[in-house]
């Protein structure tokens, strides 16, 4: 490389892949396209290639991970569902065998692991030498001549939306700030982020946009999290105060292996970026890489089996599971669907506890709704992906209501924490402000009829272990969680929800007004 010469990097990007690899194939002939034309471009991914489809149910992350390693990918950061599994009897085992058995290395700045059994001894901090199956905080690359300094940025909302347990996420803009110095220490003037912040996500927790403005020296970001179709980089040239900076590149593309992202970056000696250019190759328009096809085979053989076979329940009619910021979403209103699982839960742990009284299930964790007809394992495992179990819970009826009040407080927004109930019913004024909505809350006896909550007495209720533990913000139930008033039944949410529906034979869930705001017509 001469020195009077401007230096080119080109990278390949992908981001919540989700495992979605009906289209790996597709991205193999892409990558391999790419690669004819410029042979140093790295491949990088941003991080989600857990959760989203039964190839994950089944194979956790270890299908996904042949082909990353087939199609030779470069690095990787971790996505906030890398750690769905971290509440599972095995812990972070998936994430640990991921990263063990990856040809390629991960990097990760503002992840802090040394709490956690399984992934402590994978992570080596800095080194100038990485190796394969690793995590470093940092790392150095010669690319086409010259060296790259990477560093790699997890959201902090991470501790909120998945099960991470022990493994904790520090503030980005500190440890991107710290890890960026010591690259450029070291000499390193060329310095790419590998994100998983969202692109213009919630600024309370992180996002992109203010990576590039609060941390000077970043090159380039390539993003995950937002699943942003970025049909061009955007670059960002103002710090957070609106003063004139070296610009930051920023790109991201969108998900599920629909497009492979491309850039080529221009930096002038000082490692200034001079010049960019980026596009998404879109895979539907490409052939099967063959050899990818055939590899797919062995697994997606596996996955049709699965998806296909019944459960013995019949749904009498679609369960949907609507979404969005106005009218019907599962994370803001009653829905049958939500209400065929509660049932489930509590029909469930009443045969442990004959006392417990209602039982509540996070919309957030109701992921797909449920085709007519034959309801198959595939329809209870797309529903209910994240394996959690059932928690059974000491509350007083007050706990209950602060629970409430926070299951509805974000509406008409949509909120992962929205409870559907069962055993229970509730009404609440979304028009009255934030922790003060609820109006009514009744218990279902066994005659049919309903008897106020009474704020001072203990009750004992069922819900997912997710939301036991705290997640979503539910900090009563930590608490709760905290002080042993929890007991986990281990029972899996997608196999009791299976017994149920095998159980009614017909499935036929109806809103019965357990959840009913008043100011809604
Ligand atoms: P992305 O796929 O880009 O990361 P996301 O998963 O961050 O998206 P959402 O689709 O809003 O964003 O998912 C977050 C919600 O998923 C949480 O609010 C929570 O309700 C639910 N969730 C996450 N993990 C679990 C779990 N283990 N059990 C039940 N629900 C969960
Ligand atoms: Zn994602």
């Amino acid at each position: 490389q001469q020195k009077d010469k401007t230096y080119k990097l080109s990278i390949m990007h992908t981001n919540d892949t989700h495992a979605h690899i009906d289209n790996v194939a597709k991205l193999a002939t892409a990558v391999k396209e790419v690669r004819a034309a410029k042979p140093d471009s790295l491949l990088l991914s941003a991080g989600d290639v857990f959760s989203g489809t039964l190839y994950f149910n089944e194979f956790k992350g270890q299908a996904d991970l042949e082909f990353m390693n087939l199609l030779k990918y470069d690095m990787m950061t971790f996505g906030n569902h890398e750690f769905d599994l971290g509440a599972s009897p095995e812990g972070h085992q998936a994430l640990a065998d991921f990263v063990k058995n990856a040809k390629f290395p991960f990097v990760s700045s503002n992840v802090n692991f040394s709490k956690d059994d399984k992934l402590k001894n994978l992570y080596k901090g800095y080194s100038l030498k990485y190796k394969n199956g690793n995590i470093y905080s940092a790392m150095i690359k010669k690319v086409n001549g010259e060296n790259v300094g990477f560093i790699g940025l997890t959201t902090e909302e991470t501790k909120d939306i998945s099960s991470p347990e022990n493994v904790k996420f520090e503030n980005y803009i500190r440890e991107a700030t710290k890890d960026v110095k010591l690259l450029e220490l070291l000499g390193v003037n060329k310095i790419v982020a590998v994100t998983h912040l969202g692109y213009d996500d919630n600024p309370e927790y992180d996002n992109d946009l203010n990576l590039a403005k609060y941390v000077d020296g970043i090159d380039v970001i390539v993003g995950g999290h937002s699943h942003t179709q970025l049909n061009a980089p955007v670059v960002v040239t103002t710090d957070e105060k609106g003063k004139k900076k070296d610009p930051t590149v920023i790109v991201q593309a969108y998900q599920y292996e629909e497009y492979l992202g491309t850039l080529d970056v221009e930096f002038n000696k000082k490692g200034v970026v001079t010049g960019q250019a980026g596009q998404l190759i879109k895979l539907a328009d490409k052939a099967d890489d063959p050899e990818a096809a055939q590899l797919l085979k062995k697994y997606s053989s596996k996955i049709a089996e699965l998806k296909n076979k019944p459960t013995g329940g019949v749904a009498a009619k679609a369960l949907a599971n609507p979404r969005g910021d106005t009218g019907v979403s599962v994370r803001s209103s009653e829905t049958e669907l939500g209400n065929l699982i509660t049932d489930g839960m509590l029909d469930k742990a009443k045969d442990f506890n004959p006392n417990i009284v209602a039982s509540f299930q996070n919309g957030g964790g109701i992921r797909a709704p449920i085709d007519q007809g034959d309801i198959t394992y595939g329809d209870v495992l797309t529903t209910l992906p994240f394996g959690n179990t059932l928690a059974t819970m000491k509350l007083t009826g007050s706990e209950i209501k602060t629970a409430l009040e926070h299951s509805v407080s974000q509406e008409p927004k949509e909120n992962g924490g929205f409870l559907h109930m069962s055993g229970m019913k509730l009404t609440y004024d979304s028009t009255k402000p934030a922790g003060n909505r609820v109006v009514t809350m009744e218990l279902k006896n066994a005659d049919g009829t309903f008897t106020p909550l009474d704020l001072n007495k203990e009750y004992v209720i069922a819900t997912n272990a997710f939301t036991a533990k705290g997640g979503d913000g539910f900090t009563v139930f930590q608490n709760a969680y905290n002080q042993g008033r929890v007991t986990d039944l281990g029972l899996s949410d997608w196999e009791n929800l299976r017994d149920y529906v095998a159980e009614l034979g017909t499935v036929n869930p109806q809103i019965e007004k357990r959840i009913v705001d008043v100011a809604r017509p």
